[in-house]
This record gives C-alpha cells, structure tokens and sequence, in this order.
C-alpha cells in the first residue's frame, strides 16, 4: 500500500505514479483487450485528499467503465490509497459532463495539455490513400466535398453518416479512408478505425465463440470516427446487423463520425434491416460515378507522374479514351505498360499503349477464374464447395450450382463444355439449362438479381 500524505496535491507527480499502480493492478484483472480499450485511454489528472481525479475521452466511457468495472477499480484505489479513497471522472472538453462529484477546477482541456498519447489498437487506414492524390471530377464531385468537410470536422457536419456509394474501382475505398488519413493527422487524439463489413462479421462470429460479444461492441462503440467499407456485405446476416443497429445508435447519438461505403444506395440495399436502411439516409448519400474522360486523363497524369513515367498526351488520350469504367485498371494500364516497355526495352510508344490496351481487355476475363466464382458463391450462401461438384438435388444446392455456372459463363472465357467439366463433369446442355434458368428467374424474381450482383460485385472484388 502507498502511504498517503494529506497534502498531496503538491507532488505533481503522486497522481500519475498512483495511477500506473492502478493500472497494474487493473491489467492483472482484466483481458489484455479490455486493458488497452477501456483503460490506457484514462489520464489521470489531480491526486488531493485521497481523491484521485482521472479524465475519460467520452461520456461513453464513463458509462461502460461505471457499468462494467466500477467494483474493480474502486477496490483497487482503495487498496492503494486505503479505505477513505475515492474517485472523480471528468469527462474530456466537456465540463457539463462530470460524474461522481464536481472537480473544483474545470477539466483540462485538450489545447492546455495536448493529447500525444498514440492511440493504442491499429485503426488500420492506408496511407497511400489520401485527399493529395485523389483526382476530382464532376463524378465524384459530392462525395469528394463532404469528405473534405468531415475530415476538417468530424462528427460536427450534417453528414452523418456519410454513405458514399458506387461501382467496383471507382475510388470509394480511397476517399473513406483518405477521410481517416486526414482526421488522423488534424485530431491524433481522436480514435479512428476502418475495417470493412467482412471483417467487422468475421470479429462479431469470433466474438461470440469466445464469449466476448461486450468486448466487441464496446471497442466499437469507443471509436470517435468508424469507417466500414462495402457495407453491402452485411445483407442477410441478421445478427450481426443487430448489433451494428446498436452500435451505430450509440456513436450517432454521441455525436462521433460514421462513414460507410456500399456498391449501392442504402435503399437499395435488399436484405438489409429497414431500420438501418432509414439511418442510412440520416445523413448524406453521395454516389461515385465513373469519371468522365478529362477526370481519366488526369488521373492517368497524375499516376504517371507518381510511377515517374513521361507519357505523351496522345498515348494517355488513347488509355483515356479505351478503358472508361473503372479507375483501378487504368492504374492497372499504366503499370503494364511501364512493364511491356522495360521488359521489352522499348520506348513507351502509341503502338505499345494499343497493344497493352487490348492485353487489359483480355486480362479481365483471365483473372476470374471458375474455381473464385465456386468458392465465392458456396462461401456466400454457407453450402459445401464439394456440393456443387456431386448429384446432390437438395434445391439451395442446385441453385448455388447453376449460379456459379451462370457466372462462370459471364465473367470468365471458359467455354460451355469446360464449365460442364469443373462442375462434376456435367454436360455442356446442363450449363446451358442453368443459364436459361437463371436468366428467366432473375426478370421474376428480384432478389435473385440482387443476390447476382452482390456476387458479382464480391467476385470482380476478390479478383482485382
Ligand atoms: P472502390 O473501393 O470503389 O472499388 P478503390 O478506392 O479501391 O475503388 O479505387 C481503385 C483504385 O483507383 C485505387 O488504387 C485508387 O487509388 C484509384 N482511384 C480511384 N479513384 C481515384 C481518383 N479520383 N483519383 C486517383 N486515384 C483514384
Ligand atoms: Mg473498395
């Protein structure tokens, strides 16, 4: 036990020297998870007359830590300081926001003593993804605005969330994560995490393995800026949209920054909750259209210049001008061209750049291969891969067979006869029948063409 002096309040250094002790005492008692989410962020303040003052980032904090380690924590100040031991929460730039019993002196405000503590978990943002390299245009004029805003302000604009939707390479994951890059350098104090709502499923399922779900939606619910990318992904899985639901109300009503990315509009969004569809449309909704061709030659400019390359405007108008619908494979274009030219030890020249142009094209269909489209169809509808490649005539197997046929089809260049093959030797006619099948049942049934395009968004994802 530390020997308390009455008049302590002289001794700068008492308060944090009494509260590394708690900290070692609290690391003892809980996980290393709970360790470093809910405790490390905790400043102490102020040690007077057994009274240790201690600064929480949020009022959430102050409710989870009350709620879930109020017991813990008082036993041990108690321990350290004896039995006359208290403490005193305040609450980070908000004075109004003190629990327990009123400080006398108001609470540190973060320009006094500047928050320099290194945020504690990796919020997991690409540098290479920033405002500086993404090139505007008028097709992503909007979104490209509000993340400006929020980035200078986040949880302050009324563009909360912000839900910047659009096609496959368009440049949504660059501009969320450009916004987190940017919150990062103006408020290091602020916790910012990406992920995208893959994971965020893969760590909900974790979560409820090992017992852990409180853990998992309270480190959520502790961010100041969360960012998930490809929401889509969340349709159909009910559980984890529960919790989301929760956990989106929690930050929303804390005022902390929310910003999703979806290959379509929240209302468009089949399978997924109504409630948080509505929420969704709370704060802004901006779509990313394909740029148009001055946005496509600068933005080959400006890779250009990044790879170091002198291109002449000819050859970046005819990359321009010939691959119109994705960004990522103009970027793509670029570097093969780089790679033709110094393999080949030739100038970068138009014949090279037409020749290059027409390898993309081919390359598209190359990279999806039968065995992605299997694995991403079974993963997605939760069937055995090896289902697909026997006689099983159970309904959701058969239509998980015929829409891997039907997509290898689509998007690969394997003809009738080897899509037959990889499917358990079925004949060509059969890959025929279940294209014709899907086909017809897509224009009746619209979940069927939505599950489509979820699959191939997911595969055209996984294939890039
Ligand atoms: P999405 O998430 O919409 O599928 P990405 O953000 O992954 O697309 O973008 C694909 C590639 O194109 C990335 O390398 C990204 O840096 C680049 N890109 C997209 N939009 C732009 C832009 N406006 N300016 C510069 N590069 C961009
Ligand atoms: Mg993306």
């Amino acid at each position: 036990m530390f020997v308390q002096e009455n008049n302590d309040s002289g001794n700068s250094l008492s308060h944090s020297v009494i509260w590394k002790e708690c900290l070692k005492q609290i690391k003892e008692n809980v996980t290393l998870m709970t360790y470093n989410t809910w405790f490390l962020p905790i400043k102490p303040l102020e040690l007077k007359n057994s009274t240790l003052k201690i600064q929480l980032p949020s009022n959430f904090f102050w409710e989870w830590i009350d709620e879930h380690y109020n017991t813990l924590i008082n036993r041990i100040i108690k321990d350290i300081l004896g039995s006359g031991a208290k403490l005193e929460f305040v609450i980070k730039d908000d004075p109004e926001l003190d629990f327990k019993s009123k400080p006398e002196d108001p609470p540190r405000k973060n320009n006094t003593a500047p928050a320099k503590a290194k945020p504690e978990f990796e919020s997991c943002l690409n540098p290479r993804y920033t405002f500086d390299n993404f090139i505007k245009g008028e097709g992503n004029q909007l979104a490209r605005a509000a993340a400006g805003a929020i980035a200078d302000n986040p949880g302050g604009t009324s563009f909360n969330p912000l839900f910047v939707y659009g096609g496959v390479g368009l440049g949504k994951t660059h501009l969320v994560q450009a916004i987190g890059n940017k919150i990062i350098k103006g408020f290091p104090e602020k916790r910012i995490i990406y992920l995208s709502s893959d994971q965020f499923t893969v760590e909900f399922v974790e979560a409820i393995q090992s017992n852990k779900i409180n853990e998992f939606s309270g480190f959520y619910r502790s961010m100041d800026v969360l960012i998930i990318d490809d929401i889509q992904f969340l349709t159909g899985k009910e559980k984890t949209q529960d919790l989301f639901f929760h956990i989106f109300n929690t930050l929303h009503q804390s005022r902390k920054q929310i910003i999703l990315s979806s290959d379509k509009p929240p209302k468009d969004l089949k399978g997924l909750d109504e409630r948080l569809i509505s929420r969704f449309q709370w704060g802004l909704a901006a779509d990313i259209q394909p740029p148009d061709l001055e946005t496509r030659i600068a933005i080959l400019k400006r890779k250009a210049d990044d790879y170091g390359m002198t291109i002449s405007s000819v050859i970046l108008e005819y990359i321009a001008t010939n691959i119109t619908s994705n960004i990522r494979e103009l970027e793509g274009c670029l570097i093969k061209l780089l790679a033709n030219a110094s393999l080949n030890s030739k100038e970068i020249s138009l014949d090279l750049a037409k020749r290059t142009v027409k390898e993309i094209a081919t390359d598209r269909k190359v990279n999806i291969t039968i065995e992605n489209i299997t694995k991403a169809v079974c993963n997605y509808l939760n069937i055995d891969e090896n289902k697909l490649r026997d006689k099983t005539r159970k309904k959701e197997v058969v239509l998980a067979r015929q829409l891997a046929m039907f997509l290898s089809k689509e998007l690969t260049k394997s003809s009738l006869k080897s899509i037959g093959l990889n499917f358990g030797g079925r004949d060509h006619s059969t890959v025929i029948h279940a294209c014709s099948a899907i086909e017809q049942n897509m224009l009746l049934d619209n979940s069927l063409k939505d599950l489509v395009d979820a699959l191939r968004t997911k595969i055209e994802i996984s294939s890039t």
